[in-house]
């Protein structure tokens, strides 16, 4: 089946400054990620804060230029679009629906400002369109006349989602969709976004810090660390069978109390690595509960078993860890 959405061998370097006198250093944001999100399917992308998610999303949406590697859209590179054709296929939903509403413009001109940025069918069908999206996303149709600050902040969110919806994409990009709202709301956007998905026949790349998040919709998972893909299986496979130590890790944070507060319980030990220093070898070593010789020296080479990928020492052939 082609994928809605590919990367193939993607990087994405920063210089970062040093300061005076000190030149930049490279930050490779992402590193060599191969992704396929085939079409109708949920991809849930898992990890902490500064994994490189975001930097994806980014990509993926035309927003940021790789520095190598492909990106393709349903099997065609994403150098044959313009950022119009681009913005009509993939739509992005945000963490913060307080920050991504502009305050100042009524709902009605919210949702409907990507038909008039990117002049989409007859303006006469604009206001019905709006109607339309807003009874799809479970919003009452005076709301249009409103502004966000009156809004709650799940109203806010399913706003926000009307107004991906509004050009008909065929994939949205949910880059931590419900981290900002209250816990008794989370539960009712995942739910909205799980039968627009079936209604609308949509693709979602579901990215989050949150396991739980993603069990609750993904139909396959990818775990990101320090810029690279670690593990990714079907959903089902790598919640009964984690084998990175790494989303064992992440899977153990679940339980914590409060899982809007990122990853605070994962047991790693130690703090997230400065990506612009990263560690040799395994970049997830000086974490690691299963951390051994090799692991410092050498960096874990991907190892699928059916379509189960682990990139860790611990299940590399015998022979590739002889050192
Ligand atoms: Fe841990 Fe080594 Fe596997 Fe890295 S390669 S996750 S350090 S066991």
């Amino acid at each position: 089946m082609t994928a809605a959405l590919e990367t193939v061998d993607v990087s994405c370097v920063f210089q970062v400054n040093q300061g005076f006198m000190k030149g930049s250093k490279p930050l490779r944001a992402v590193n060599g990620v191969s992704l396929k999100i085939p079409k109708g399917q949920v991809v849930g992308l898992v990890g902490e804060s500064g994994c490189g998610k975001s930097t994806m999303a980014s990509i993926l949406l035309g927003l940021q230029e790789p520095t190598s590697g492909e990106v393709l859209y349903s099997g065609e590179s994403a150098g044959s679009f313009d950022g119009k054709d681009i913005a009509r296929r993939i739509q992005p939903i945000f963490q913060d629906p307080y920050s991504s509403l502009n305050p100042t413009k009524s709902i009605h001109s919210i949702v409907s400002l990507p038909l008039r940025i990117h002049n989409v069918g007859d303006p006469a069908d604009w206001d019905r369109k709006v109607y339309d999206i807003l009874d799809l996303v479970g919003l009452p149709r005076r709301v249009a006349q409103s502004y966000p600050s009156q809004l709650s902040g799940g109203q806010r969110q399913r706003v926000a989602i009307a107004r991906a919806l509004i050009m008909r994409p065929e994939v949205v990009i949910c880059d931590e969709p419900t981290s900002a709202l209250d816990v008794s709301v989370q539960s009712q956007i995942l739910n909205l976004l799980q039968d627009l998905r079936q209604e609308l026949g949509l693709t979602y790349l579901l990215i989050s810090h949150n396991l739980a998040v993603v069990e609750h919709m993904a139909d396959r998972v990818a775990v990101m660390y320090l810029g690279r893909i670690v593990e990714e299986a079907d959903a089902d496979t790598l919640f009964r069978d984690p084998r990175h130590p790494y989303t064992k890790a992440l899977l153990g944070s679940v339980l914590t109390p409060d899982p809007s507060l990122g990853v605070p319980d994962t047991h790693l030990g130690t703090v997230f690595p400065n990506p612009i220093d990263p560690p040799l070898g395994c970049s997830f070593h000086p974490r690691c509960s299963a951390c051994m010789d090799i692991c410092s020296a050498q960096t874990p080479m991907p190892v699928t078993e059916g379509d189960h990928m682990t990139e860790c020492h611990l299940y590399a052939p015998q022979e590739a860890v002889a050192v």
